[in-house]
C-alpha cells in the first residue's frame, strides 16, 4: 500500500458514512427537533450539511489522483473504490 493512499481512504469513509447517515440522523435530528421546538428545521440543517459532506467527498475523491500514476483513482460508478482504475494500484 503506497504512502498517498491516506487521502482516498479517508474520503472514502467520509463519503460513505455521509450517504449512509443523512437519512436517519436528518429524521432523528428532525424528531428530537421537533419536540424541543416545535420544528423541523433542525432536522433540515442537519440533512443538508450530511449532504453538502457526502457531495464534497464524493467529488474529491473522484477527482483524487492515484499515487502512482498520477490519473484520477476512481471511476464515477465505482461504490466503494479499492483499486485504481488505471493502474491498479491498491489503497
Ligand atoms: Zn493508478
Amino acid at each position: 500500500m503506497a504512502n498517498g493512499c491516506k487521502p482516498i481512504r479517508i474520503l472514502r469513509v467520509i463519503t460513505i458514512s455521509a450517504l449512509l447517515l443523512c437519512a436517519p440522523l436528518a429524521y432523528f435530528v428532525a424528531v428530537i427537533g421537533f419536540h424541543l421546538s416545535g420544528s423541523f428545521v433542525p432536522g433540515f440543517v442537519v440533512g443538508g450539511l450530511l449532504m453538502l459532506t457526502y457531495l464534497a467527498s464524493f467529488v474529491a475523491l473522484a477527482v483524487w489522483p492515484c499515487p502512482q500514476c498520477h490519473r484520477r483513482f476512481v471511476r464515477f460508478n465505482a461504490f466503494w473504490p479499492r483499486n485504481c482504475s488505471h493502474c491498479g494500484q491498491a489503497c
